[in-house]
């Protein structure tokens, strides 16, 4: 974060920040450090909204859903012109995040001075709002089948749900991929796991109207849920304990 360094040179530098769930408490100190060191913070448009209630008087520019590229790019040419430039991801940057496409970018921009500031990805900040799913261990798998395969999908999922591990879904349902979910609750049925698995969901993790439930694998199949959820699939340690969602670790209790 020195910031006198980057004034003596013409170039400018891109921080690649996790800013958490949503909320500032859910920040890190690196996070917020990086913000309030840029001239320019960049993101999709959902996420500079928050940011703006944050920091107000910063210099923002967003960008729709679906150009991430285009919005990577835009970091480098700000960074080009001497600025210093935050682009902004929710949960973790490394994490279904842009790090790795601003990463990729760099040698083709010749500019290679660029922090990857983690966060709190939605599994750990979910999973602290239904208790403790995670305990053990857990995977993650993300259902969006814009990048990658649904073929590939099923084949992790068989192996996450044969493998006995706590599963997290990100992705979960979008408006034109309604029927994923479902398709990938049937496989964990299908490798055996009890539809009656004691699963939960999070929705608006750290963020206005944030709602959870806990609820059975199969229950899983008719819930509200949305793009802006994340969904924990229990394993044969997780129990439900006073309203919380707990998998064991072995501890003779
Ligand atoms: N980089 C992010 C993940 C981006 S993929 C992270 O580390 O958390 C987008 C998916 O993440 C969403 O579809 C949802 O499943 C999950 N997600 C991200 N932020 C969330 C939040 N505040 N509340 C609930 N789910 C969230």
């Amino acid at each position: 974060m020195e910031r006198k360094i980057l004034k003596e040179d013409s170039m400018g530098k891109i921080f690649v920040v996790g800013f958490g769930p949503g909320n500032k408490e859910n920040m890190t100190i690196d996070a917020l450090n990086a913000i309030e060191a840029s001239d320019i913070i960049i993101g999709y448009t959902v996420y500079i909204e928050l940011m703006k209630k944050m920091y107000p008087l910063k210099e923002y520019q967003s960008t729709p859903m679906r150009s991430e590229i285009e919005r990577c790019r835009l970091c480098f040419e700000k960074a080009k012109e001497g600025k210093v430039v935050s682009l902004i991801c929710s949960g973790d940057a490394g994490i279904y995040g842009m790090a790795s496409p601003v990463l990729s970018l760099a040698d083709e921009y010749d500019l290679h001075d660029i922090t990857i500031i983690p966060g709190v990805t939605a599994a750990v900040s979910g999973g602290a709002v239904l208790g403790s799913p995670l305990t053990s261990d857990f995977c993650v798998v993300s259902l969006s089948n814009a990048l990658t395969p649904w073929e590939v999908i099923v084949k992790r999922l068989k192996a996450a749900a044969s493998g006995g591990f706590v599963t997290v879904l990100y992705n979960p349902r979008s408006k034109t991929r309604p029927g994923l979910l479902n398709e990938a609750i049937d496989i964990f049925i299908n490798e055996g796991v009890s539809k009656d698995t004691p699963s939960g969901y999070v929705k608006n993790i750290g963020r206005d109207k944030q709602e959870y439930k806990i609820l059975t694998l199969e229950e899983l199949k008719t819930a509200d849920i949305d793009m802006f959820t994340t969904v924990f699939i229990g394993n044969e340690e997780t129990e439900v304990i006073n309203d919380r969602l707990v998998t064991r670790r072995g501890y003779k209790i």
